[in-house]
């Protein structure tokens, strides 16, 4: 049976169980853009025999972000070109190793096949923005700014008015924020959003989860948004209050942002962290694109 479903004209989504994974594959008439590569060879062996059903042309891969269940893959499709922002080349070259261990270290019954997996960052990169030509069509690659991460790429097929997010959006769960920039992460759906008014109604497929449309992405927002505005509006008292911008952020807190939202306590904990680092200057400066 063919596992993909094709969502407009030759681009393809292939869900997996695994992490409720949504992968990509856009076919042009000289070569296929596949959009992540799964957690590990041996997923990513399933993921090459599955393309099959989409089409024998060669495969260039895009890698929407660094964490590992997009990227760890990547040895498989070699030697095919391996696009990525900057910020994804460097986050695998210096943390790829240890958050491998880490992961293995919490899922004991995939250690083997991590361990096993090479850190094998893009060999292409950019910085914003860049278009690949797959033959008779092209698909955009752009960074719109930080969000879950500060280098998540997202690419646009224009002639099929479909976005892949990557994990700056998320359905069926709350989006992650452990490595996020919560301050950040509203403007940039923001630019999403205006890139979708601008191509007219789209599509957006979300890293995990089911393909959803403006208005899942706009919630989104404004979920998110809440968070990192009550991150911001706390800091000052709790600056007083002598609390670490790094430390975590109060339990009260957590609880109150948990029920508004009707979520888990444990992404909000980590975007209110987040938050808080990031209004007590402790991530950084902003990036404008
Ligand atoms: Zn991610």
């Amino acid at each position: 049976m063919n596992p993909w479903r094709e969502i407009a004209d030759r681009v393809f989504i292939r869900r997996f169980a695994f992490f409720d994974q949504t992968i990509g594959a856009v076919v042009g008439r000289e070569r296929v853009l596949v959009i992540d590569t799964r957690s590990t060879l041996v997923q990513a062996r399933e993921l090459l025999d599955d393309l099959r059903h989409v089409s024998r042309l060669p495969h260039v891969v895009l890698n929407t972000h660094a964490h590992l269940d997009h990227v760890l893959g990547n040895a498989a499709f070699r030697p095919c070109e391996i696009w990525g922002e900057d910020g994804c080349a460097r986050f695998m070259r210096d943390l790829g190793l240890a958050r491998r261990a880490d992961v293995a270290a919490e899922m004991p019954g995939l250690a083997d096949d991590l361990l096993a997996s090479p850190v094998d960052p893009p060999d292409r990169t950019f910085a914003r923005e860049r278009t690949l030509d797959l033959g008779d069509r092209r698909v955009d690659l752009r960074f719109l700014g930080r969000g879950h991460t500060d280098h998540d790429v997202l690419a646009l097929v224009p002639d099929a008015g479909v976005v892949f997010a990557g994990d700056l959006v998320e359905e069926g769960a709350p989006p992650s924020f452990g490595d996020a920039f919560p301050l950040d992460w509203p403007a940039t759906l923001g630019h999403l959003l205006d890139l979708l008014d601008a191509a007219g109604e789209g599509q957006v497929a979300p890293g995990h989860g089911e393909v959803v449309d403006r208005d899942f992405v706009a919630a989104q927002l404004g979920e998110i948004a809440f968070l990192a505005e009550m991150a911001r509006r706390q800091w000052p008292e709790l600056r007083a209050a002598g609390h670490e911008p790094a430390g975590q952020a109060p339990e009260d807190l957590v609880a109150d942002a948990a029920r508004h939202l009707g979520w888990p306590a444990a992404p909000v904990r980590d975007a209110l962290s987040r938050g808080i680092a990031q209004a007590a200057g402790g991530l950084g400066v902003p990036t404008v694109p």
